[in-house]
């Protein structure tokens, strides 16, 4: 299977997150690539570079006032005497019905909803190739590859049309969904992230062409908190199309298949032209966050049954999974189930 990651990806380097009021170490750190290389290379991926495809497949997704902000936020923030070296929001609109700020401070808190997204001086860079990561698999598929792995880091499901967040930019798989319809039209966005991915969920909450379904860690007592409640079933022509299960904490490998196969059934019933699965993998047991109880040989079984359940065209999207001793043997097994013969 052909994977694709470009090296850039790494330049980004979030160094803390705000934890209960405390800055702790960002877990999204950029030697997470070399665990995750590592992993797919062990099921037999070949890797490629991705080609700079330009902001078009990335504006098919978000805003063109939230491309401008993420491009030239650190710069503005740079000219700030005393500012911090990342940007960080400290101000945010409660509702989003005032006016589109100019300052980059008060554009900060409109386009970042937590602090766990900082903006450095790579980051823009970082998160471009991260996405045209996701578009280089897309038009693998697109051009014939039944199956294909883009390594994105950073990850996407977190960020919305217009606001970045849990440590997300572009939603790489909104992205890679969106090339697909080039050819595809009716696709699913499979999400196995522990966490619910409210990003993706928000960009095609109201359409009935893109299905999207979640899996992750109850949000009631969990981030991303706001999100990811089984009565959000979409909206107008999207009511129907978004499926939320969320699982209580410490679900295991039996739970999570239970889940998963209520899923692959909505998913069938939804005859998709192409599949894209939003891979975390940070509901391992093993994984520094912390929230199921997923094994090594689980996330094998979630890769069989997702392949046996739909066997067309299939986008792989590398979404959360942070560093612990099983993270590379997670992607592994998980994508054996696409490698193996
Ligand atoms: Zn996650």
């Amino acid at each position: 299977m052909k994977a694709f990651l470009h090296d850039d990806q790494k330049c980004h380097y979030p160094k803390d997150y705000l934890v209960n009021g405390v800055f702790v170490d960002n877990p999204e750190h950029p030697a997470r690539i070399d665990h995750l290389k590592t992993g797919a290379l062990a099921a037999g991926c070949e890797f490629q570079q991705p080609k700079n495809s330009g902001l078009g497949p990335i504006s098919a997704v978000h805003t063109p006032e939230y491309l401008h902000f993420l491009q030239h936020a650190h710069r503005r923030w740079s000219y700030i005497e005393g500012a911090s070296e990342a940007v960080v929001a400290d101000i945010r609109p409660v509702a989003r019905d005032g006016a589109y700020p100019a300052s980059v401070v008060a554009q900060a808190g409109y386009h970042m909803s937590d602090a766990a997204a900082p903006i450095g001086a790579d980051t823009w860079t970082s998160a471009c190739w991260s996405a045209w990561t996701a578009v280089a698999a897309a038009d693998a598929v697109l051009a014939g590859d039944t199956h294909a792995f883009a390594l994105c880091r950073p990850p996407g499901h977190h960020a919305s049309a217009e606001v970045a967040g849990g440590f997300c930019y572009f939603n790489n798989s909104a992205i890679a969904a969106v090339q697909l319809q080039q050819k595809y039209p009716r696709v699913a966005i499979l999400d196995v992230d522990l966490h619910h991915g409210n990003g993706t969920q928000q960009i095609f909450y109201k359409r009935d062409d893109v299905f999207t379904v979640s899996i992750h860690a109850d949000p009631v007592r969990f981030y991303p908190f706001f999100w990811g409640h089984a009565d959000e079933r979409g909206e107008g022509r999207g009511l129907g199309y978004n499926l939320n299960l969320p699982l209580p904490r410490q679900s295991d490998d039996k739970v999570f298949l239970k889940a998963l196969n209520t899923a692959l059934a909505r998913i069938e019933a939804f005859a998709p032209d192409a599949l894209v699965i939003a891979l975390g993998i940070d509901a391992s047991i093993d994984d520094p966050i912390g929230g199921l109880a997923v094994s090594t040989d689980g996330f094998h079984h979630i890769g069989q049954t997702i392949k046996s359940a739909f066997s067309g065209p299939t986008v792989i999207v590398q979404e959360g999974g942070y560093i612990s001793s099983s993270l590379a043997a997670n992607l592994t097994a998980f994508l054996r189930a696409y490698t193996q013969k």
